[in-house]
């Protein structure tokens, strides 16, 4: 009898008497910041992580996530998107081949975004209101230094680069904004060899203290990437599309751009090993035709990593070869990259990288950004513009959750299981994105 009564009244206790909103059992979690690499339970609890133990009770939360079998890691950081959705622009700036986050990020256990200079300073605060406003997914910005952002019609116009002004910007919502951006930069006649616009992103990343990155345009002849990466970078600028270029520039070509791999002696060539090694920072960007197994096979086999992975994700490159993070994440995987540095590179570097040493990891305390994968095994299939691989294991979101709310649950492992009420867009300037 008093059994009966006991259990009843556990019963009916509602769920906000629930010490925990979210428990996570039996995953194997890796959080490289905190140098976690075993199965532990993990509590959420006001939107952050509450405790992370090797059992936590599971009937502390109001819901219960089965993740035995599956790996557990921060929400991952694409440090590479071009999110600038819209109809009334050009290029990657307010138009088409922007994507709308949310759709995008969350099925592929993305909780945080960069967008890699779609915006400039000009048409910043119109991306706020349009994107960064309207998204649950944390998004954070590169602003391009040409002022009106990724507009094709204006990329490689020096008149269109205002480092006073991108910076005041960047100053202005420093909240939002993580870095400048350099993109496609590819000047005719007396511009045709120029260090003019590298210059004029590096002078508004120091004027807002911010690192810069660089998407190397073509010149003639080419500007050498030695040069880029030992003299103009400071220590944690960064050099996007690393593993892509035109491998025969500098062997049977003189114009264009550089690639790191010396595909004659399949070497990284020696100055960009010694620049990762004097902090200058390497991304993938995958993008659609940004990677090349050309470069990163000798590259991985080597140990020369990716400090960042990231997908350069837009409308050329989300059906393509890229696809999303886990691909890219399993196919640096079937090159020979480990699964922890894999994991390293898309979560907890991305996050020194942009200066928010709060995001990319589990402490206790920190915003309850999770990702949950499982690690399928089998034979799988990777291509790229030059080529294809095929490797033993390929990640798949189970589960992603933002600010201690399930955004993307793929096979039910939740109890009891919520249906969330779809969010509804805001009306503007009423930020939601902290
Ligand atoms: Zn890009």
């Amino acid at each position: 009898m008093l059994f009966i009564l006991c259990s009843g009244a556990i019963a009916q206790q509602s769920e906000s008497e629930k010490p925990y909103s979210i428990v996570i059992k039996g995953g194997h979690v890796i959080d490289p910041k905190n140098n976690l690499d075993a199965v532990m339970d993990i509590a959420i609890k006001d939107g952050k992580i509450a405790a992370i133990a090797k059992t936590i009770d599971g009937t502390q939360g109001a819901q219960l996530v089965n993740a035995k079998g599956m790996y557990i890691t921060p929400g991952l950081i694409d440090l590479h998107v071009h999110f600038f959705w819209g109809q009334d622009g050009s290029g990657y700036m307010n138009a088409r081949a922007g994507l709308p986050a949310d759709g995008f990020t969350f099925p592929a256990g993305v909780t945080t975004v960069v967008d890699a200079g779609s915006p400039g300073w000009k048409s910043f605060e119109l991306y706020k209101k349009q994107t960064i406003d309207q998204s649950q997914t944390r998004v954070l910005a590169m602003l391009n230094i040409v002022s009106e952002g990724m507009d094709s019609r204006n990329e490689s116009d020096i008149e269109h680069m205002d480092p006073k002004s991108t910076a005041e910007m960047a100053k202005k919502y420093p909240e939002h904004i993580v870095g400048v951006k350099l993109a496609h930069f590819s000047g005719r006649g007396p511009l045709a060899h120029s260090w003019i616009p590298t210059d004029l992103a590096l002078e508004a990343g120091k004027l807002a203290n911010i690192p810069i990155m660089v998407d190397f345009g073509s010149a003639t002849p080419y500007l050498p990437l030695d040069s880029l990466f030992n003299v103009k970078f400071r220590p944690g600028d960064m050099y996007t599309h690393a593993f892509g270029g035109n491998p025969e520039v500098g062997l049977t070509s003189q114009s264009g751009r550089e690639s790191i791999v010396d595909v004659s002696t399949k070497k990284v060539k020696e100055y960009a090993v010694r620049a990762q090694k004097r902090g200058v920072i390497f991304d993938v960007g995958f993008g659609g035709s940004s990677f090349l197994f050309s470069q990163g096979i000798p590259a991985i086999k080597s140990g020369f990593y990716p400090n960042s992975i990231s997908t350069d994700l837009h409308t050329g490159s989300m059906n393509n070869a890229m696809k999303n993070m886990p691909n890219i994440m399993s196919l640096f995987m079937a090159m020979g990259m480990p699964f922890k540095e894999v994991i390293k590179a898309s979560t907890w570097n991305p996050a020194q990288q942009i200066k928010r040493p709060e995001l990319g990891n589990l402490s206790i305390g920190s915003e309850a950004d999770v990702a949950i994968f499982t690690l399928r095994k089998g034979k799988f299939g990777y291509y790229a513009r030059d080529g294809k691989i095929s490797g033993k294991d390929r990640l798949e979101t189970e589960m992603t959750i933002r600010a201690g709310k399930i955004v993307y649950n793929l096979n039910a492992i939740a109890e009891p299981n919520i249906i969330q009420a779809p969010p509804r867009p805001r009306p503007a300037n009423t930020p939601s994105n902290p």
